[in-house]
């Protein structure tokens, strides 16, 4: 009925509006309200009104600055508010543990990283570690004024929003990840969610990465092996949110054993495990330093994992058609040794009747699943101020 749905209707069309809003500032902050009104369509006293509301939720500040002056009247800077709304991402991998606090402009504001082994570990324990360490990001966040609007967990696996369903190499099945970490965060507007590091990671590098990769896949290189597919500036989750699993791509059915209960796997042959054990090295810290002083062992095992990466690539890119890969994670700090392989093996096992796709080296490296995580729930917040709001005050 028209009476009825009127409100609806009016109450959808603002929330979207305030979501207008506050995507301007998040691109292109700061900006005053005429620019604003200007670059949304929106009339300036709608802008006005949003504006207030975006104030009024802790979202948007309003600084000293005057910007140019517009029709003989200067208008008043506006961003979004850094001491504000925050993210906090945190990650559970094979070999370590971390958390990020990020504010609203993405800018990471707390960064702690737990180097340890948690195979063999029983993952209640290493929720309870985690569970720690999300209990000191929020109290450091809280010292900068910055409020947990909810938090991520990337787990290198297959995950539901609460429960991590199967993570091999963690020795993890039906985990539920999120209820530790929300006892130790309580009361977050947006809860706790959980997600797959690898499609993160891709999240992570459209987001705070390098610009104009176009189409991509992101390799997640650690102990396993992750893919991330984004494409239109979208994650491609496939249709039951396990796209991207490059690790477990065969390579050779009657090759090693894979925690997945394969054989053959990419992750057997060129995960970060494999390369240290070809290389006879105790750490990924001592494979660089001896890639960087010319070992030969150990560049002809970081070669040989860039070729079997790159055939698996190719695959991939003859059935994707993105314009970039980009190594990530470890292999974005091998890249030096690892990407020549990696060309190569494209180059050789591509259809060749266009270019293959460039091969990039991720700029933020192991860190791009947690800044994901982190940057997963401020995207939360931009994209539904309204419902956010609504939650901070219930
Ligand atoms: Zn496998």
């Amino acid at each position: 009925m028209p009476v009825r749905s009127a409100p609806l209707q009016h109450a959808g069309m603002r929330a979207s509006n305030l979501a207008l809003v506050l995507r301007e500032l998040a691109n292109a902050a700061p900006l005053s309200r005429a620019q604003l009104a200007a670059r949304t369509g929106l009339t300036k006293s709608s802008v006005s009104g949003l504006v207030a509301d975006l104030l009024n939720a802790g979202l948007v500040a309003e600084g000293p600055a005057v910007l140019a002056v517009e029709r003989g009247r200067p208008g008043s800077a506006l961003a979004l508010e850094r001491q504000g709304a925050a993210g906090l991402g945190l990650e559970v991998n094979v070999d370590y543990l971390a958390a990020v606090v990020t504010d609203l402009t993405g800018t990471p504001r707390y960064h702690h990283v737990l180097t340890r082994d948690n195979r063999g570990v029983p993952p209640a324990d290493v929720l309870a570690d985690l569970s720690g360490l999300a209990s000191a990001a929020a109290a450091a966040a809280a010292e900068q004024d910055l409020k947990l609007a909810g938090a991520c967990v990337a787990v290198p696996g297959i995950v539901t929003e609460q429960v991590a369903l199967r993570a091999p190499n963690l020795g993890w099945s039906d985990v539920a990840a999120a209820a530790p970490i929300a006892a130790a965060v309580p009361g977050t507007p947006l809860g706790v969610r959980v997600e797959n590091e690898a499609n993160l990671a891709a999240l992570g590098e459209l987001w705070f990465g390098q610009k104009n990769l176009g189409d991509f896949v992101h390799v997640s290189g650690e102990i396993g092996i992750g893919g991330g597919i984004v494409v239109g500036g979208e994650l491609f989750r496939g249709a039951h949110t396990m796209a991207g699993e490059l690790g477990h791509v065969v390579l050779d059915p009657d090759g090693p054993p894979c925690s997945c209960g394969g054989r053959g796997c990419l992750e057997r042959l060129a995960g970060l495990e494999a390369i240290l054990d070809a290389a006879s090295a105790p750490s990924r810290a001592e494979l660089e330093e001896r890639c960087a002083a010319g070992d030969e062992k150990a560049l002809a095992a970081v070669a040989l994992a860039g070729r079997h990466l790159g055939v698996a690539l190719a695959s991939v890119v003859n059935l994707l058609d993105p314009e970039t890969v980009v190594l990530g994670g470890a292999f974005a700090v091998l890249a030096p040794w690892l990407r020549p392989a990696v060309e190569a093996a494209l180059d050789r096992h591509t259809f060749s009747s266009r270019p293959r796709p460039c091969v990039a080296t991720s700029g933020l490296g192991t860190d791009a699943a947690i800044r994901g995580a982190a940057g997963s729930v401020v995207r939360r917040v931009l994209d539904d101020p309204a419902a956010y709001r609504s939650r901070s005050t219930a």
